[in-house]
This record gives structure tokens, sequence and C-alpha cells, in this order.
């Protein structure tokens, strides 16, 4: 049994604000504990199914170098480093492969536009203003999802924030395990379940995942497209003339590929050219 954690950072039990998001922040590095915590308690979920279970950990958010591997529970690898493509054509899911036999998500967030959403966003706050799949609007959850199942790896079990329970029950499969870390309450607020409470919770929720991985079926891509709505016009210009990247309005690009993954590593090196120059976290 060979299993991906996928670990972001705003949707982690007690995570609500920029100052715990990024280096420097001055809750930053508490945070970054409370995200290992979280990973943890998904490992042992893993663990207390498949006692000889192979995990991969994937350190999805900004500098994607905020696990603390030392206090990261054994024997989990982890994939750590900044989020250039040519460091990680997979985003979040770089060392994923088709080897795998399960995927988790932990410490997910809405995506960008969903009103009152925490944190809410999709790969990149500042530029990314709507991604959608199919004519549907998707955040990074069902992306993720769509690139897992296109390996044929069902996801068991996602944790984040309340708010992104709707896309988990509208998107992913019906037996897919969620389990809020805490009540959204606006942008930068919400009800925070006690860390003792969510490392219980996220490791019952990821066992059940576990338990039921024989009927939790893949999503599956219907298209090899990722249409990305970019927030100003000059960032639609500067995907111009990449591979696989069509301007189909003025501030909109749609990037596509011969699989579902292909479009995705167009898409985010698009994405990444949108942004100019690195900015900090990425470099
Ligand atoms: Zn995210």
């Amino acid at each position: 049994m060979k299993v991906f954690i996928a670990a972001d950072m705003e949707g982690i039990t007690g995570v609500v604000h920029r100052d715990q998001l990024m280096p420097g922040g001055q809750d930053y590095q508490s945070a970054r504990l409370l995200m290992t915590q979280d990973v943890n308690a998904a490992i042992a979920g893993i663990l207390s199914v498949h006692n000889d279970a192979e995990i991969v950990v994937g350190d999805g958010h900004g500098t994607m170098r905020n696990i603390l591997i030392q206090e990261l529970a054994a024997p989990a690898t982890l994939v750590s480093g900044p989020a250039q493509p040519r460091n990680k054509p997979l985003l979040q899911l770089q060392g994923f492969d088709d080897s795998f036999d399960a995927a988790v998500m932990v410490g997910y967030h809405s995506m960008a536009g969903v009103e009152g959403g925490l944190l809410a966003h999709t790969y990149v706050g500042t530029t990314i203003k709507k991604l959608s799949i199919d004519g549907q609007e998707c955040g990074e959850v069902t992306t993720n999802a769509l690139l897992f199942g296109e390996s044929e790896v069902p996801v068991v079990a996602v944790t984040g924030n309340s708010c992104l329970a709707d896309e988990v029950s509208s998107n992913l499969h019906a037996k897919t395990q969620f389990y809020a870390t805490k009540e959204t309450q606006g942008p930068t607020c919400a009800l925070c379940f006690h860390p003792t409470q969510t490392t219980a919770r996220i490791q019952e929720s990821v066992a059940s995942g576990m338990q039921l991985l024989p009927s939790i079926t893949p999503l599956h891509p219907t298209v090899n497209e990722i249409c990305v709505e970019f927030y100003r016009r000059e960032m639609a210009l500067a995907c111009e003339g990449l591979a696989n990247a069509s301007r189909t309005d003025t501030c909109t690009v749609v990037f596509s590929g011969d699989t579902f993954l292909s479009a995705f590593k167009a898409m985010w090196i698009g994405v990444s050219a949108a942004n100019k120059q690195y900015p900090e976290w990425m470099s």
C-alpha cells in the first residue's frame, strides 16, 4: 500500500491569517508545527489500517518548505522545495506517480471567489481569479483529485476548512471522507477546534477513508484542458507564445496537452510566467 499525502497550510488546525502562512510572519514557526501535527495525524490514520504502508508527503504550500521533518512521523518521506516549474512541474503533487494506491489531502481551503471563504484562493491568490475544467469552476482539491484520478488513484480523505465541504461533496467521490478542522466565520476568522480534537478526528477520518478504499473510485478528467482567468491582462499576455497555451479573451488562457497531467504542467508554467519575476516564496 502506497499513499500520497498532499499537504497545504490554509486549512490546517488553528491557521486563519497570513501571519501564520509565510516566513517572517510572527506566527509562522508555530503554524509549521501545527501543519506537521495534522500531517502526522493523517499518517497515523493510514498506518492504523495498513501498518506497512509506504507514505510520501508533498509539502504544497507557499515556500513548500513548511513541514518540520524532524517532527514528521516515521516512516514517511517528504517532498520539500520551492514551486518553480523546473523544480516542481506537478506543484503540490510533485513526487506522485501511478505507483500509488491512494491519496489524502490535508490542510486545504476553498477556491478563489468563494464568498466569505477562509483564506480562499486557487493555487496563486494574487494571479488566478478563476480556474475551470470542462466549464466547471474548480479549486485545488478538485484539480488535484483529477490529477490523482488520471493515474487511477482515488482520494480517500480531505481535511481543511468547513467552507471547503461543498466542493468536496459536489466533486469528489461520495465516500471520500471530509473533516473540517475549523468552522469558517469569515475570510480571516474561524472557530478553531483544539489540536487534541483535530488530531484524533483527522486520524479517524483518514482511517475510515482507507477502510473504504476499495469502494472509493478515482475521478476521471473529461478534458485535457485547464482554463485560467487571470486578474490582469498582462498576466494573460505573459502566457502568449508558451507551448500549449492559447489566450481566448482579455484575461483568459486555455492550457492543453495530450493528457490532463500535461495540461496541468502547461498551466503551471503559464501561471509562473504570469507572475513575471518569481515572488519570494517561489525562489
Ligand atoms: Zn492551497
